[in-house]
């Protein structure tokens, strides 16, 4: 398939274009060093096209089942505002979290802020008069 190919069947999703491209570079990258294997470690995975930390421990922890915490919008904001991270950067925030939350439940804690951030703790306009975290978060009680 070509970028383009692709590209067409996946125009639904934000940067489609640049998705189509690396994910065609990440499958020759696959096999032809990897012998068709997704590779299982944060650093092989970040050398992949497109493939960041964020995307690196999505993968670990959606697909092989490893404790990994994946800071992307949605839970560097909430965890931010609730105050269970204090940072100005995902990286921080990451390590902040895995600090906080207990290890077995970084995987699920990464899909709990994101399921918040998009129902509840919105960008723009959070909701905070119908969340049931009002009490625990930094934001609400000092805003
Ligand atoms: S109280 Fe407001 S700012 Fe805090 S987590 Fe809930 S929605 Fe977000």
């Amino acid at each position: 398939m070509t970028i383009e190919e692709l590209a067409k069947k996946i125009q639904g999703v934000g940067l489609y274009r640049n998705k189509a491209k690396y994910i065609i570079d990440t499958c020759h990258k696959l096999v032809e060093e990897y012998d068709s294997q997704v590779p299982t470690t944060r650093k092989e995975l970040m050398r992949l096209s497109g493939v960041g930390r964020k995307t690196a421990n999505v993968v670990l922890s959606c697909a092989f089942g490893h404790n990994a915490i994946a800071v992307d919008t949605h839970v560097f904001r909430v965890a931010n505002r609730l105050g269970i991270a204090s940072s100005k950067t995902v990286e921080k925030t990451e390590k902040d979290l895995m600090e906080k939350v207990p290890k077995n439940l970084w995987s699920a804690a990464h899909h709990w802020f994101i399921f918040h951030g998009r129902e509840v703790c919105k960008a723009r306009k959070p909701r905070c008069e119908e969340c049931s975290l009002q009490k625990l978060c930094d934001y609400y009680l000092q805003t």
